[in-house]
């Protein structure tokens, strides 16, 4: 199994408690206006086995005490589920601390995952209807 990858920071400190190692998945369908990721929203060919990205995550190990882990943000982490519910349930068998950054917008039925995680971060971007699709770009495709 592979994932879209668009790039790797090894020592986040504002993505989740402690220090992390954050995975930006590629992927994303919201277009916020604010977007500080557009480089995320396609998937590329930057693909990374389970295999070769629990070996960069093994790796920083030694720096996760006090709560710090892995987060997995995007993107939309939640459109590569397959692959995050794989990997979620090898780094839970290594103690791994997991926290996914997500806006929610997936396939839908996220049990499995969050089985498999600690923290969601959940980026709630209105409170309301119309400023939801207007911040999002979406306006009219729902309405
Ligand atoms: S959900 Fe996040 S990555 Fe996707 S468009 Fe909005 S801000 Fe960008």
């Amino acid at each position: 199994m592979e994932a879209s990858v668009n790039s790797i920071e090894t020592f986040g400190l504002i993505d989740g408690p402690g220090i992390r190692t954050v995975i930006f998945l590629n992927g994303c369908k919201l277009r916020c206006k604010f977007c500080h990721n557009p480089e995320t929203w396609l998937k590329k060919e930057n693909n990374y086995s389970e295999e070769e990205l629990l070996k960069k995550i093994l790796r920083n190990k030694p720096y996760f005490k006090n709560n710090g882990g892995v987060t997995f943000s995007g993107g939309e982490p939640l459109l590569q589920y397959d692959f995050l519910v794989s990997i979620c349930k090898k780094l839970k068998k290594e103690n791994i601390h997991i926290a996914i950054d997500t806006a929610g917008i997936g396939n839908g039925d996220y049990k499995e995952l969050l089985e498999n995680i600690d923290m969601v971060l959940l980026d709630i971007k209105a409170i309301t209807k119309e400023s939801y699709l207007d911040i999002t770009r979406l306006y009219g495709k729902f309405s």
